[in-house]
């Protein structure tokens, strides 16, 4: 599983990106880790982002890229990784597209945590204060001063991103004010809902199936970002099935994904699961 994980600075990023790789035993891939981990160093890297990380600026995009390029090509990153804080700008997205495409690799969904701006000053604060008492340093860059370059710097530049995947039908939004647990909760959800999670310690036909029941019983999320036109484009479906749910961009999605991830003993269920689909194809092909 290919995951990326947006949201400004204090939305969970880091919190959630932690408790999916225990979950799904997948690295967490953060550029803003491995540059500090580079200033720490003192790595020519590091000399570059010192001063621009501890006044809120973003580092130039070839070189996180760069940095990224490198990381996936490690043994631990082939099972799959989460992108925390990567990509930051439209450049850097396109970049990442480019390197998935050339390395023959398929990013599975771009997880938004969606936040009060309001309440971001008081995460970070928060933050600082348990590194505090931990005895650790706390970030440079956690200080309400540059907190706020971070967040002008989120919504004029890495914002767009939002737009850039949903126009993808990568994105999908999930309330990050929810409790740690209820954000952990939804996320899983929603990537069971459209494929992207490995049927690892389940019975392979029963995995194939599952996807397809979940999204039935709610909508993912996913739908409400889909563009219009693919919204539109569901509407027979719904008409067709009775009591169906509204997600049926997604749920298309969701069985080319299932079919695409899961082994071919497998796919069997996922088949069986396909049937409506055809039949609406049909139809549709008439009118
Ligand atoms: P983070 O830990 O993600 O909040 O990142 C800390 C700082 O590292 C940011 O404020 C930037 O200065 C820098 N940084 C991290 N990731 C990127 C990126 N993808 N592009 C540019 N700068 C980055």
């Amino acid at each position: 599983m290919r995951l990326i994980l947006l949201g400004p600075p204090g939305s969970g990023k880091g919190t959630q990106a932690q408790r999916l790789v225990h979950k799904h035993g997948i690295v967490q891939l953060s550029t803003g880790e491995m540059l500090r981990a580079a200033v720490a160093a003192g790595t020519p890297i590091g000399l570059q982002a010192k001063e621009i990380m501890a006044n809120g600026g973003l580092v130039p995009d070839e070189v996180v890229v760069g940095i990224i390029a490198d990381r996936i090509d490690e043994s631990d990153a082939k099972k799959g990784f989460i992108l925390d804080g990567f990509p930051r700008t439209v450049p850097q997205a396109a970049a990442l597209d480019e390197l998935l495409k050339k390395k023959h690799l398929k990013l599975d969904a771009v997880v938004e945590l969606r936040v009060n701006e309001s309440a971001l000053l008081a995460r970070v604060e928060k933050r600082a204060e348990e590194t505090r008492a931990r005895g650790e340093e706390v970030r440079l860059d956690d200080t309400p001063e540059v907190l706020t370059k971070r967040l002008a710097q989120y919504r004029s530049l890495t914002e767009p991103l939002i737009h850039y995947y949903s126009e993808r039908r990568k994105l999908l939004t999930v309330d990050g004010m929810m409790a740690i647990e209820h954000v952990t909760r939804e996320i899983n959800r929603i990537l069971g809902a459209i494929g992207a999670l490995e049927p690892k310690d389940e019975e392979p036909a029963k995995a194939a199936k599952k996807p397809a029941r979940k999204v039935s019983k709610k909508p993912a999320k996913a739908v409400e970002k889909a563009p219009k036109a693919a919204k539109k484009a569901a509407k027979p479906a719904r008409k067709a099935t009775k009591g169906a749910s509204k997600a049926k961009v997604a749920k298309k999605s969701v069985k080319k994904a299932a079919k695409a991830a899961k082994p071919a003993s497998a796919r069997k269920g996922a088949k069986a699961a396909k049937k409506p689909a055809k039949k609406l194809t049909k139809k549709r092909a008439k009118r």
